[in-house]
């Protein structure tokens, strides 16, 4: 299949200091590749340089040609035209990548509205078609939402429908789902990929995640201080790698190594430091007239008490209201 994405020789310098060095790579159309690596081994920066969105005062050299435009010599407006149509982006914190102040199915809209001929109707209806195909239930409802009033995972589904919204040829994925928790997360990663193989879009996904690249990608990048240390089909790097570095980041890989931590027991008499008592929290109505959207009851009937000594973990799926018992309290 063809090339729609070529990475050569790139290095990128912050003053005298090359945080990628010497990378390249190619990834295929239909292909999901997985860029794999510890905090500060340059993925970011990596998908930074292919987007066109690292700040000028990186130096970057090397060739990078994405979807057929020479990314490295392209200017700032053909990699916004690029942007919104065949290369799209699904960043890691969806709360700083929604505006906070528009709902969020016309930023959706908006997306996928750049360079086209549409009425706010059509606009409207294919914004709600990308929410549903993202997996956003009740896309209809959510759609004259604020991106406060949608849990992570709703917020992640929306900018995954904003990325998928224009069919783009490559969707790069910088730890789309790190923020959710993991129930949430493998849904959601499910659902892109249903998304991608539907539309033959090729995914470059970053993760910390081995069992995760291992699962979703056909080839797997390992980095290391900035350089790739190892690449090739996911089987043969992750069931037999090659560099020390990839037998080591497997060996620290969490993968049912939680411990059985015995808890240490607290005294019956520990005083009570916290207690919540049958407690609910209702979001009021917000707007007005048609825009008026409904309140929203959070937690209802929560009880909870926490000794002195004692650590108490709340878990539960995204939305389920952990924070705002957490904030109440
Ligand atoms: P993480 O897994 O934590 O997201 P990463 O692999 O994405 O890490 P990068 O964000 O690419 O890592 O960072 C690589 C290196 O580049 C780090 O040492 C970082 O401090 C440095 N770096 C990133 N952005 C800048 C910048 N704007 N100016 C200077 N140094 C930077
Ligand atoms: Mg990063």
């Amino acid at each position: 299949p063809e090339v729609v994405l070529s990475v050569d020789g790139l290095t990128v310098a912050y003053s005298d200091t090359e945080v990628v060095r010497n990378a390249s790579f190619t990834v295929r159309a239909g292909e999901t590749v997985a860029i794999v690596g510890e905090s500060g081994s340059g993925k970011s920066t990596m998908t930074g340089a292919i987007l066109g969105l690292l700040p000028r005062t990186a130096s970057v050299s090397g060739t990078i040609t994405a979807c057929g435009t020479v990314v490295t010599e392209a200017t700032e407006r053909d990699m916004r035209a690029l942007r919104g149509s065949q290369l799209a982006y699904v960043p890691q914190d969806p709360m700083s990548n929604l505006n906070p102040v528009l709902r969020v199915g016309p930023q959706v809209a908006e997306a996928g509205g750049v360079h086209r001929s549409q009425t706010r109707a059509e606009a409207r209806t294919r914004a709600v078609v990308a929410l549903e195909r993202a997996g956003l239930a009740e896309a209809e409802s959510r759609y004259r939402q604020f991106p406060h009033q949608l849990s992570g995972g709703m917020r992640q589904r929306s900018l995954i429908a904003m990325g998928m919204i224009n069919d783009p040829t490559l969707l790069i994925a910088d730890e789309p789902t790190s923020a959710l928790d993991v129930t949430v997360q493998r849904v959601i990663l499910d659902n892109l990929a249903d998304l991608v193989a539907r539309s033959g879009t090729s995914v470059l996904l970053v993760t910390h995640d081995l069992g995760l690249a291992a699962e979703r990608a056909d080839r797997v990048i390992v980095m290391r201080g900035g350089e790739i240390v190892e690449q090739g089909p996911s089987r043969e790097v992750l069931f037999a790698p090659t560099a020390a570095y990839t037998r080591q980041l497997i060996g620290a890989a969490p993968v049912g190594r939680t411990a059985a931590r015995v808890p240490r027991p607290v005294p019956e008499d520990a005083p009570v430091l916290l207690a919540l008592e049958n407690v609910g929290k209702v979001y009021p109505p917000r707007g007005h007239g048609s825009r008026r959207t409904a309140a929203v009851s959070a937690i209802a009937g929560v009880s909870l008490e926490v000794r002195a000594g004692q650590t108490l973990a709340v878990v539960g799926e995204s939305g389920s209201g952990k924070s705002t018992a957490a904030n109440i309290a």
